[in-house]
């Protein structure tokens, strides 16, 4: 616009005479003027129709590719039967029938919600039965941490379930003879305690039906016994029958004095047993019962079984400190051997754990060959006393804490 106007003083330069170009100036002054107004006018009409508008400005929607269309937006407000109800009314009927139906075109059809694909545990959960590498694996981490012996077979079975649980205990995981995500975090985390790093074994231990161990619970320091009492001192009725150390050592001394006065023929029918080996004596108990009465419930032959086989956990044999000494093929009460253990053992760490005395506070009827190392200190005591492991913890203030339920 602005340029126009400033081009009419060159036309008018062009102009011949001063004097003609005096006389029509006037008139081409108010013409020139007239023109650019209306060019002005009509340059502004045509820039504003030209000019978009504000809503053709706003959507400044790229374009994508393919084009979707536009959902129509459902109506908002649905007609409720009450807003209809004076048409209802004037035509008899309730007004139900006058509410618009939806159109299924408007219904938006739900995206289903993709359902979350489930990530595959990178975790196994290995528990007796199972078998494979996962569980050679394993058990070649419980060989070296001093929790198993033997081979690593790949086959989860008994001794493996009792390996594990001991780790479990000492590592303060929950003993329970199942590796999942917590206990392979440990066995594979490189800060695992080996057996040898279990705590020290409390020869004062406290076992009965009120204070029972865990499945885990396990005597740091166990030994075949074939490895420490020889042949010639007593007989190993099972092979590989294993007990604590110290315990062991103690046992053969003992039965060397006796051996020394002139006893021998002795033999260890039992020491440590698993929490697990309870378990199948209970059950084997149980099942002969059971034989021998099948009108019986199990229940009945449970607690038959109770009278003479601990409930597992309750028996001292978990402990490793615990001993049956027999004479093979004999009863052994009554016998000289047994006369001269229960004159004798306090000498060298043991006592008589049960007795027909102290069976309501022990909870376990008499067992003439059951022996306890107690160490002989304590042993002592006990039998200056009269004293048995309850009374004796009892009055040194040795009670452990139980368990809160
Ligand atoms: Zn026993």
């Amino acid at each position: 616009m602005s340029v126009n106007i400033e081009r009419t003083p060159e036309r008018t330069a062009r102009m011949p005479s001063r004097k003609r170009r005096a006389a029509l100036t006037p008139l081409l002054r108010t013409l020139i003027a007239a023109a650019a107004v209306v060019m002005i006018v009509l340059l502004c009409a045509l820039s504003t129709k030209l000019m978009p508008t504000a809503q053709e400005i706003v959507p400044t929607a790229v374009p994508s590719a393919t084009p979707e269309p536009t959902p129509t937006p459902v109506p908002t407000i649905t007609p409720t039967p009450a807003i209809y109800a004076p048409f209802g009314a004037q035509y008899g009927f309730g007004g139900e029938e006058l509410l618009p139906t939806p159109d299924p075109a408007l219904t938006p059809t739900p995206v289903p919600t993709p359902s979350p694909v489930p990530t595959p545990s990178p975790v196994p959960v290995l528990r007796k039965g199972a078998k494979g590498e996962q569980v050679r694996q394993m058990q070649e981490k419980l060989i070296e941490l001093g929790y198993l012996d033997g081979e690593a077979d790949g086959i989860f079975g008994n001794d493996t379930a009792d390996a594990l649980m001991a780790f479990q205990s000492v590592n303060s995981l929950t003993a329970d003879g199942v590796a999942g995500k917590n206990t392979f975090e440990v066995i594979n985390g490189g800060q695992a305690l080996s057996m040898d790093e279990a705590p020290p074994t409390d020869f004062l231990m406290l076992v009965n039906r009120e204070y029972p161990m865990d499945k885990g619970q396990r005597p740091s320091d166990l030994v075949d016994l074939e490895d420490v009492i020889p042949s010639s001192v007593c007989k190993i009725k099972y092979e590989g029958t294993q007990a604590n150390e110290t315990a062991a050592l103690a046992l053969r001394t003992m039965l060397e004095a006796a051996q020394a006065d002139g006893l021998d023929n002795f033999q260890i029918s039992s020491a440590y047993r698993t929490y697990s080996e309870q378990q199948r004596l209970v059950d084997n108990s149980a099942a002969e019962y059971q034989k021998n009465y099948p009108d019986w419930s199990r229940s009945k032959c449970l607690s038959a079984t109770y009278n003479t086989v601990a409930p597992a956990g309750t028996s001292e044999h978990q402990t490793g400190l615990a001993f049956d000494i027999t004479v093979p093929g004999v009863s052994f009460t009554g016998t000289e051997q047994q006369k001269w253990l229960h004159k004798h053992c306090h000498e060298y760490g043991f006592v008589v754990r049960f007795t027909e005395e102290k069976r309501k506070i022990t909870g376990f009827i008499a067992e003439s060959w059951h022996f306890r190392y107690v160490g002989v200190e304590a042993a002592q005591v006990m039998v200056r006393n009269d004293w048995c492991l309850e009374e004796y913890c009892e009055h040194m203030g040795l009670m452990p804490e139980k368990d809160e339920e």
